[in-house]
């Protein structure tokens, strides 16, 4: 098989040609993938952080936020087929989208 180097047309990182999809590296899929459940996962956070600071029930709250991360999860596994990327993949996003909350927060 020949590995042809290709630059990621979203990142520019240079990768094998094998690794990439509409000229996208992995990464890159995996992000615009996620795109839109990021942003949904966003919204459910802060709508919790303020339900939080008026003592209100976020059970419920609690349980759409895990049930983003769990369709996060399955995108990734759709494109990963590797189980440890997949994971990497997972862990990276989550920490970034929680990170983001967290920033916002400490502001
Ligand atoms: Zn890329």
């Amino acid at each position: 098989m020949s590995a042809l180097v290709v630059f990621c047309r979203d990142c520019g990182k240079q990768v094998t040609s094998s690794q990439t999809r509409d000229g996208r590296c992995l990464d890159c899929q995996v992000r615009r993938s996620v795109a839109a459940l990021r942003d949904e996962h966003a919204r459910l956070w802060r709508k919790r952080e303020r339900y939080r600071t008026r003592n209100a029930n976020v059970d419920q709250i609690g349980r759409q936020i895990a049930k983003i991360e769990d369709r996060i999860a399955q995108r990734i596994r759709e494109l990963v087929p590797n189980d440890r990327e997949a994971v990497d993949h997972l862990r990276r996003e989550l920490e970034a989208i929680r990170g983001q909350r967290y920033t916002i927060k400490g502001v």
